[in-house]
């Protein structure tokens, strides 16, 4: 906090009168939070020197340090302006100040780092290209002009790119690029806006763009990235607009243009590139990516771009144009609707001034059937002279086959995708640690994270409640991130991936070393899920010397959803999710829980029904229908029930299977609910990747509330409620001639009712007026935002995430808060 400012005026000299306008004071003060790499001590040099304040300002292990003197008011304006005047990358946890006698001392200084300052100062977050990083891109005169590696103080890569602390050029990939003497001097000059930006770089001496084949052979001629080099084939490029991007830029833009498909090595890793208005073009990345339905994400110049193809409202805009970059998912403009261009050629005139052809629409196979699309904007210098010389809407998707990890190494890039990529637009800055773009999604005004990654990580959150002792919780299986807590800090990993090949296991091993360098935690604590063959699980289990503690999975998203809004509960838990490993060993995941940090008590769920064949029922909705049908209606199918048709030779012997209970483990998961209604309305039968047929489900639903299912409630304890009597009247509802999209929406207030009627029956027996919301069930907006509707009708208080996402990514924060919270 900011002291007072008599505090600070107590240290005056002179005539004794505090208070007194021209007393000299002096003050020492200590800045902690992200203050190191993000231009604050020449900020503070500016500020001192502009308020014609004496002394010295420095980084040491726990951040900035300054002693400043002069007239107490001036002292008190700084100490204000310290904290509301922070540069942008800043994160400003606290300022103290204690006072000193004055000395009499003229003129400001930065002085050098303390050496032994190591590890407590704050990484910070990637950061997309400033304004004015971008003039001096788009400016001739410049010597960056075209460089697609300019950065300074206030953006650029960080956290991809640091291999050690402290955050110092010799610890990052920069270290191989030894600075010319205008970088140098610009770095060294604390009245520019380079000093000390360790990434700082320029065509003499920076990084260089080059294009591969998938053998590495340069396409675009040998030094041709090289500036004053004389390039081979410049005839293509337009003179003095290629900058030193040069020949590799320009001939990437023509594999975009002929369609096909251009990897391009990024921030956190490598993505994959088409022409997105081009069905060929999406069709053919989609084959060879072996990635069937999956939305891309699509990449546009700016938020009017944005604006023509979906509908954007002020925090739309906000998330788009964030320094965090991440995919904010937003719903699609009708067809037919370009907003904000009545012309309709909205991409040839442009906010980009871009020239080119008019593009046409999104191609159909970028996101096939979703009424979402998942946009971004620029983040890198290299992406800005891309969409400028392209000037159309890009795929921009993760560079990887089906749902392995993202390439990030060059080597590995061109091995893995050299099926895919037809080229590659790559450098070499290398990236240290893989990092995913971030993922999110706007609700009712606040932005929901899906993903948390690029752009926010390593920032930690803030809680609280101090962990007494060090975790390390290692997360679950899929969308695993871990999180390390220490003090009052939680230090979320970024999306290390589903745990289930070596690669990401690598990935997840190496992170949870390299954070734990990082911020200088060891932990003494070990928090795990309760699955034994997660393979977080048996890291956890094989380490030596620490203190396990085993976290239900449910409990984990619960206390995930405490921590996230820095409570403590006891809370009513609603944990609906796919899986999760139950206490009783069967797979839970439509929970009521009563919980805080420490415990959790089962108090409802889902009724348990057999998921025959296992994670076949998970990649086959069709045989949940089966199942949840047979259960609805016990006395045999109406006969005319004409979904059922599909698959329906199949039925007994995965009726049979259910029923005998071989390979059919029992759940009460709420994702395996949503999948037989899925399945019975006709969404979709199987599906190709994790939770698609509830994503869908969601998008059939027509947008008008309408009147829920019911649901009967079986007393207990535990509750259990009847999941069947959801399919039972859905199946009634189609046999009426209900439109599916209004059985869809029926489906979503009915789960939205039922949520609502178990939890006022948990107040009655426990008194607890708060519901917390968490599971990645409630990525589901529909389903969320009946849900609160229904809960806050019935005079709850309810806790929804906002940190960190309601799905796995978020389990680990919640696993780190069970174990904090352990007697
Ligand atoms: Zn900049
Ligand atoms: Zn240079």
């Amino acid at each position: 906090m900011i002291p007072q400012p008599r505090r600070v005026a107590a240290g005056c000299t002179g005539s004794g009168q505090t208070g007194q306008v021209t007393s000299t004071v002096r003050a020492a003060i200590r800045v902690e939070g992200v203050v190191q790499g993000v231009g604050f001590r020449p900020f503070v040099y500016s500020l001192a020197t502009r308020l014609g304040l004496a002394g010295w300002v420095g980084n040491d292990s726990g951040g900035v340090f300054a002693e400043v003197e002069g007239p107490a008011e001036s002292v008190r304006d700084f100490l204000e302006s310290v904290r509301r005047d922070a540069p942008p990358l800043a994160r400003v946890d606290r300022v103290t100040a204690e006072p000193m006698t004055p000395d009499g001392a003229a003129g400001f200084a930065i002085v050098p780092s303390d050496g032994t300052g190591r590890r407590r100062a704050l990484v910070s977050a990637d950061s997309a290209t400033c304004a004015d990083c971008l003039r001096e891109l788009a400016d001739p005169a410049d010597r960056r002009f075209g460089y697609p590696f300019i950065n300074c103080t206030n953006c650029g890569p960080r956290f991809t790119i640091v291999r050690d602390v402290p955050y110092d050029r010799p610890l990052t990939t920069m270290a191989g690029f030894i600075m010319c003497r205008q970088c140098a001097a610009e770095y060294h000059d604390p009245a520019n806006r380079r000093f000390h930006a360790q990434p700082v770089c320029c065509p003499a001496c920076g990084p260089r763009l080059r294009l591969l084949d998938a053998h590495g052979t340069d396409l675009a001629g040998p030094g041709s990235g090289s500036p004053g080099s004389p390039s081979t084939g410049s005839a293509s490029i337009e003179p003095g607009r290629a900058g030193p991007a040069g020949v590799p830029l320009a001939k990437a833009v023509q594999v975009l243009q002929q369609g096909h498909v251009l990897a391009v090595k990024g921030l956190g890793g490598y993505h994959l590139a088409v022409d997105a208005t081009s069905p060929a073009a999406a069709a053919r990345l989609r084959a060879r990516k072996h990635r069937e339905d999956k939305p891309f994400a699509v990449l546009v110049p700016d938020v009017a771009a944005a604006r023509m193809l979906c509908e954007l409202d002020e925090l739309a805009e906000e998330m788009l144009t964030s320094s965090r970059r991440p995919i904010v998912l937003l719903p699609r403009r009708a067809a037919g609707s370009r907003g904000g261009h009545p012309d309709g050629d909205g991409w040839a005139a442009g906010p980009s001034g871009a020239p080119g052809s008019p593009a046409g629409p999104i191609a159909d196979a970028v996101a096939p059937g979703n009424r979402q699309l998942g946009l971004m904007l620029p983040y890198t210098p290299l992406h800005h002279l891309l969409l400028r010389e392209f000037a159309r809407p890009m795929v921009l998707t993760s560079g990887n086959v089906s749902d392995e990890p993202i390439a990030y190494q060059d080597a590995d890039a061109l091995d893995r995708l050299g099926g895919i990529a037809d080229a590659f637009l790559t450098h070499d800055r290398p990236i240290h640690i893989r990092t995913d773009d971030s993922v999110v999604r706007p609700f009712r005004g606040r932005a929901t994270l899906l993903r948390r990654s690029r752009g926010y990580v390593p920032e930690p959150l803030r809680l609280r409640r101090p962990f007494r002792r060090a975790v390390l919780a290692c997360g679950a299986e899929l969308k695993n991130t871990f999180c390390l807590g220490h003090g009052d800090r939680a230090f979320l990993s970024q999306h290390i991936g589903d745990l289930e090949n070596y690669e990401t296991l690598r990935s997840f091993t190496e992170g949870i070393t390299h954070f734990g360098r990082l911020f200088d935690i060891t932990p003494e604590l070990v928090a795990h899920d309760l699955h034994p063959e997660y393979l977080s699980t048996k890291y956890a289990l094989d380490l030596d010397g620490a203190e396990l503690v085993g976290v239900q999975h449910h409990h984990a998203h619960i206390a995930s959803c405490l921590a996230d809004n820095d409570e403590d509960g006891p809370v009513i838990g609603v944990a609906f999710d796919g899986t999760g490993y139950g206490t009783d060993g069967t797979i839970w995941g439509g929970e009521f829980l009563l919980a805080d940090l420490a415990t959790a008590e089962r108090a409802g769920h889902l009724a348990g029904v057999p998921m025959p064949g296992g994670a076949a029922a998970i990649r086959q909705p069709w045989r949940m229908a089966a199942v949840y049908l047979a259960a609805a209606f016990p006395d045999g199918l109406p006969g005319s029930l004409a979904v059922a048709a599909r698959n329906q030779a199949a039925w007994p012997d995965v009726l049979a299977m259910a029923e005998r209970g071989i390979n059919a483990p029992v759940t009460s998961s709420c994702g395996r609910l949503f999948d037989a209604v899925a399945a019975l309305l006709g969404v979709r039968d199987s599906i190709n990747y994790e939770g698609q047929a509830a994503v869908e489900l969601e998008q059939l639903a027509v947008s008008t509330p309408q009147a829920g299912y019911p649901a009967r409630i079986i007393p207990g304890p535990p509750l259990t409620v009847a999941g069947p009597d959801l399919v039972r009247a859905a199946a009634e509802d189609l046999l009426a001639g209900v439109p599916p999209a209004v059985a869809s929406a029926r489906f979503h207030y009915g789960v939205a009712a039922m949520i609502g009627r178990v939890c006022q029956r948990l107040r009655e027996s426990s008194g607890l007026g708060t519901v917390a919301l968490s599971g990645g069930v409630f990525q589901n907006l529909l389903l969320l935002g009946a849900t609160v509707d229904v809960l806050e009708h019935a005079g709850f208080r309810v806790l929804t995430h906002a940190r960190v996402p309601p799905n796995d990514g978020g389990i680990s924060l919640g696993q780190a808060a069970v174990a904090a919270a352990q007697p």
